[in-house]
């Protein structure tokens, strides 16, 4: 699967984990003619079809809520107090360390000046 964007691999798990939720509840009965094997989960359908519904949606969410982060990247700011600029991922939620004063983003700071 080289190459393969990683957020499509969660798609297809999450899209094969919620489809197996709905088979469990439509379908409770699995039976293997081969080894003569049956398994019957109809009295916990519900509520294992429905975790694994749960767990697909889950895995959608949480790759959406990451790269939502990702969209907006904060890589400079700027001391309005020293005028010295920084990283921000250098400084502790984002304050100046020789002011103690929440430092600005830069793009923003060259523009409202
Ligand atoms: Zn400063």
């Amino acid at each position: 699967m080289i190459g393969v964007d990683h957020k499509y691999l969660i798609y297809i798990a999450s899209v094969i984990t919620v489809y197996s939720g709905i088979d469990i509840i439509l379908t409770p009965v699995w039976f293997s003619e081969k080894q003569d094997f049956l398994i019957d989960v109809t009295p916990i359908k519900w509520p294992l079809g429905v975790s694994f519904i749960i767990c697909g949606v889950l895995l959608v969410y949480r790759e959406r809520k990451k790269s939502k982060r990702k969209v907006k990247p904060l890589f400079y700011t700027i001391c309005p107090n020293c005028k010295e600029t920084y990283f921000y991922n250098k400084l502790k939620e984002g304050m100046c360390p020789s002011c103690d004063v929440k430092t600005v983003d830069m793009d923003k700071y060259y523009n409202s000046n």
